[in-house]
């Protein structure tokens, strides 16, 4: 009992605070430090994050509270301000009742300028770090805008998250330039990423067994890491692993190594056609000829090889369930209407398969995901690093930076604890980038990209969610919705829109989370007010 109600006072306490802290107009939270508080994507010299909870990312419970002392960009100091007399501060974030994590590495996204219609680089941008984001690897793309983004990224001159460049070999080519994909073809590119300045390099299949060991032998020569979206293709994870690939994306390849024989295609399968494409993907780890010790093999062999999964489950949700994904809340004020209009059913977008899509497609897909999960899990379970990528921008639902939040979710309901899916998204993520001796942990010695959460992420996931989310009260008071002291028919309770991130850092620059948002908001306002580029199409 005594337990309990501490418990809850705690608990209220703690998320009572942050909702307070959350409202841009200020609360009596906000008036106490508006006079040092940090400025929106303002560089400081020294900032000090009081009285935080701290989840390091290594998969290890929170500790605090503790002060974070943040200057020139990394960690300086992680303890007590007052008690080891630190240095004065040039702005304070009072972080009394939120919790300090590190930043996500998000391991798949691509930035997009062209939906259906141009939209703003920057409203990616502002979603992607008002989700946390702090580290985005981009896995295919316009490879000279992507180089410069990261210099300007790394400069500071843009507010984005830090970029790290995966092409494709198609992004090499020289405009008009053939591609046959002859094993010396492919040699000839992934050699002239490396002298570009690519970070590493993204196969995508189909490709034949002779092209992806061609790939992966250049690239290890060169230097560069690769990671792979394997597609129904002749070389299968089987050949990707032996070759020594360093990352997967997805779940194909996986459970097609897996099979005795093959993929039961009906024989009118095309696979140009999305909706075949797609919908029969959604039958890949329900297969009757999958051999569960091959795959326990394979998964093995991964971890032996240190072969990451970035499986980006958010990205085809909407297989599972439609209607859902067509009417997710936070549209209304965040959904840019060239994205709108990219989301439709069409046979000519990449993602957008929905024309007819059926419930037994989705029963489907929902059975796909169980064994998917499985699978996962089995990995995790025997050593493997899993990481997050949200592969957001194409089927309906997967919103830039939303993606990557409802992936740490998804991956809960694989079976992680959500200690074990922050690791996922931070360590493992910076481990799979080759960044694990600067980011992706709250530690001194380390870049300072950290996030401030209004409540405890590992009590509710969705706290992460940029729309926020809600919550119980009791008297207006935040409280835990379990906690034993609360009978039905208690007048007092009800609920209060809160939760999000309050401040996103990357490179010790804080940017405040519900400015974005309003920046986001003002740029989907102002593009629905014009006459669509879509509606003139
Ligand atoms: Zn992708």
């Amino acid at each position: 009992m005594t337990l309990n109600v501490l418990r809850r006072v705690t608990m209220a306490a703690v998320i009572g605070a942050a909702v307070l802290c959350f409202d841009p107009s200020g609360g009596p939270a906000a008036a106490q430090t508006a006079q040092r508080a940090p400025q929106h994507a303002h560089e400081v010299r020294r900032l000090l994050i009081r009285g935080a909870m701290v989840i390091p990312g290594t998969g290890v419970p929170a500790f605090g509270p503790a002060d974070l002392l943040v200057e020139g960009g990394m960690i300086a100091r992680v303890g007590s301000a007052s008690a080891e007399k630190w240095p004065e501060a040039d702005a304070v974030i009072d972080a009394t009742g939120k919790y300090v994590m590190p930043g996500i590495v998000n391991t798949h996204m691509h930035w997009h300028e062209e939906r259906v219609g141009p939209i703003p680089i920057q409203y990616e941008r502002d979603l992607y770090l008002a989700s946390g984001v702090t580290t985005a690897r981009e896995v295919g793309g316009n490879f000279d805008k992507t180089k410069q983004w990261r210099a300007e990224s790394a400069a500071h001159s843009i507010v984005a998250p830090r970029i790290v460049l995966y092409p494709m070999l198609r992004d090499l080519l020289a405009p008009g330039q053939p591609y046959n994909g002859t094993p010396a073809e492919i040699r000839a590119l992934v050699r002239a990423a490396k002298e570009r300045g690519a970070d590493g390099l993204k196969l995508i299949g189909p490709m034949d067994r002779d092209q992806a060991a061609a790939a992966i032998d250049e690239a290890k020569k060169v230097g560069l890491p690769t990671t792979v979206h394997i597609a129904v293709g002749e070389a299968t994870a089987r050949d990707f692993v032996d070759d020594g690939v360093n990352c997967i994306e997805h779940f194909y390849g996986i459970a097609d190594a897996a099979f005795d024989g093959v993929q039961d295609f009906p024989p009118e399968m095309n696979l140009s056609n999305e909706i075949h494409r797609f919908g029969r993907a959604g039958e890949l780890y329900t297969q009757s000829n999958l051999n569960h010790e091959k795959l326990s093999k394979l998964l093995d062999d991964m971890v032996a090889g240190g072969v990451a999964w970035s499986p980006t489950m958010s990205t085809y949700e909407a297989t599972r369930d439609l209607i859902k994904a067509q009417n997710l809340p936070w549209y209304k004020d965040y959904l840019h209407p060239s994205l709108e209009e990219y989301y439709k059913p069409s046979m000519t977008r990449h993602g957008t398969f929905w024309l007819g899509w059926t419930a037994t497609q989705e029963a489907r897909w929902r059975k796909n995901y169980q064994v998917w999960m499985a699978t996962l899990l089995d990995f995790g379970r025997k050593g493997g690093t899993i990481t997050v990528g949200d592969d957001a921008g194409y089927l309906y639902g997967s919103l830039y930076g939303f993606g990557t939040v409802r992936e740490l979710e998804l991956q809960q309901e694989a079976g992680f604890a959500p200690v074990e899916v922050i690791q996922h998204a931070t360590v493992n993520g910076a481990k799979v980038l080759g960044l694990q001796d600067k980011v992706g942990r709250v530690r001194a010695g380390f870049t300072a990209d950290l996030l401030v959460v209004n409540g405890n992420p590992l009590q509710n996931l969705h706290l992460l969610n940029p729309y926020g989310t809600d919550l119980m009260t009791i008297d207006g008071k935040v409280v835990d919705n379990y906690s034993g002291d609360i009978m039905p028919g208690d007048p007092r309770a009800g609920t209060v829109h809160g939760g999000g991130i309050e401040w996103t850092i990357k490179d010790g620059i804080p940017y405040h989370v519900p400015t974005l948002m309003r920046e986001v908001k003002d740029m989907v306002t102002k593009a629905r007010s014009k006459p669509t580029t879509a509606a003139a199409r």
